[in-house]
């Protein structure tokens, strides 16, 4: 999804400036270790703290149906492909993206991290909340659940309002953008709806700290020790993942696979420390054009429309979450459910832009999809910079996997044979 450096959001200047010119990562695990000491100090007493991760994921899931809407119409409208061509590539992704999903719950299915320690709902202690804080809850609930929702009959006029703010403030910075195509209209209707998750983006750590905190008061430090059993399994389904992709690439094209993982390790480095494959879609060009020498439409392919459609380690993280939900909560998901997390996931993973944390706001659909409570993601919100950064290096590497496959079996000129299957 093209987003100009130009629109990114400065930190402006203020008492909070040094803390948002921290790495997000950073703060995140700031506010875990202030958490886990006020949870310990206040004990059940930090049950209110639990409202903002509350508001943050009814955000997030408002905001999830726009930004898929718009991310795959600007993707559709850009993409420079047709005919034969397209029917391949669209084959290649969805192959490619089924087959994440199947590992990612194949490893959820055999190690069960979600069975290892039983927890109880992070953010429903909220009921103790909302007697406690009745004003904070009356405001909660006019935070709107979907972007329609204040239209309708029973929609609350404080939801318009909060709507109104939220899309004039986005819309500042580009009030000036000139709109003389529907590309443009699409453009401004994404880069709206993503300086809103940027600007809510800006409230996890605090979201994090009070989950942290509520948790830890209320049943000490166990669930998070648990939750180092899913960390552990995403990344060995994420490992499992970069294998098939290299099995892949030794069977289907020219390229030797260590020369490949050689020839883009800028890229994967960089995926892995920017959490974002669409900042990282430069990079991988420049690295499989000039290091690895594919053909100029086999790179731009994989690595321009493969970072807008081609997410197949959201789409394993997404699956892996909602059975590890499932599996915490003593819930049984049947084979037609466990389809119906595939489905999900692809179009959850397919929506989701390339930038930090985009996955977790498209989780709520597929949370929604078998009826897990999505409050549940707070949970995860707690190891989700360390896993995006994961996802995101798989999903460059599945963008850089395409381009090799797609430039087959031949490469455009003489290489050396070090470079080239044999
Ligand atoms: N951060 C990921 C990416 O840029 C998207 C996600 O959150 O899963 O590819």
């Amino acid at each position: 999804m093209p987003f100009p450096e130009d629109e990114q959001i400065e930190p402006a200047p203020g008492a909070f400036a040094w803390w948002r010119r921290l790495p997000l990562y950073v703060r995140i695990l700031a506010a875990v270790a202030l958490g886990v000491v006020t949870g310990l100090l206040l004990g059940d007493g930090a049950a209110s703290l639990a409202i903002p991760a509350k508001l943050v994921l009814r955000v997030l899931g408002a905001l999830a149906p726009p930004l898929i809407l718009f991310a795959i119409v600007q993707a559709v409208i850009n993409a420079p492909v047709s005919g034969r061509q397209s029917l391949r590539l669209t084959t290649l992704l969805a192959v490619n993206t089924i087959v994440a999903i199947v590992i990612g719950l194949a490893v959820a299915n055999v190690l069960r991290p979600g069975e290892w320690v039983r927890m109880t709902p992070p953010v429903t202690n909220a009921k103790a909340a909302a007697s406690a804080a009745d004003p904070l809850t009356q405001f909660l609930d006019s935070v709107p659940r979907s972007i329609a929702g204040p239209f309708t009959d029973d929609g609350k006029v404080i939801g318009v309002i909060l709507l109104a703010i939220a899309f004039g403030l986005s819309l500042r910075k580009l009030r000036n953008y000139p709109i003389q195509t529907v590309e443009d209209l699409v453009h401004v209707g994404l880069s709206s709806l993503v300086t809103i998750l940027e600007a809510v983006v800006e409230v996890v750590p605090l979201a994090v700290f009070g989950v942290v905190a509520s948790i830890v008061g209320a049943k000490g430090l166990s669930d998070f020790l648990a939750l180092g059993g899913f960390v552990g399994a995403v990344i060995a389904a994420l490992l499992l993942q970069g294998v098939y992709y290299l099995v892949r690439v030794r069977l289907g094209s020219w390229v030797r696979p260590a020369a490949l993982l050689r020839g883009v390790r800028d890229a994967l480095t960089m995926a892995f420390s920017t959490a974002s494959s669409t900042a990282t879609m430069p990079v991988t060009y420049r690295c499989l054009r000039d290091n690895v020498g594919l053909r100029e439409q086999s790179a731009s392919l994989g690595a321009l429309v493969g970072a807008n459609f081609n997410n197949d380690g959201t789409a394993l993280y997404e699956a892996m979450s909602a059975l590890f939900v499932a599996q915490m909560l003593g819930m049984h998901l049947t084979f037609s459910q466990q389809l119906m997390v595939v489905l999900t996931s692809i179009v959850a993973s397919v929506g989701a832009a390339g930038i930090p944390e985009a996955g977790l706001v498209t989780m709520t659909l597929v949370f929604k999809s078998v009826g897990l409570p999505t409050e549940y993601i707070a949970l995860l919100l707690t190891v989700d910079w360390f896993l995006d950064r994961c996802r995101t290096a798989i999903n460059v590497m599945g963008d850089v996997t395409v381009s090799s496959l797609l430039d087959g079996k031949t490469p455009e000129k003489p290489v050396s044979p070090t470079l080239q299957n044999v």
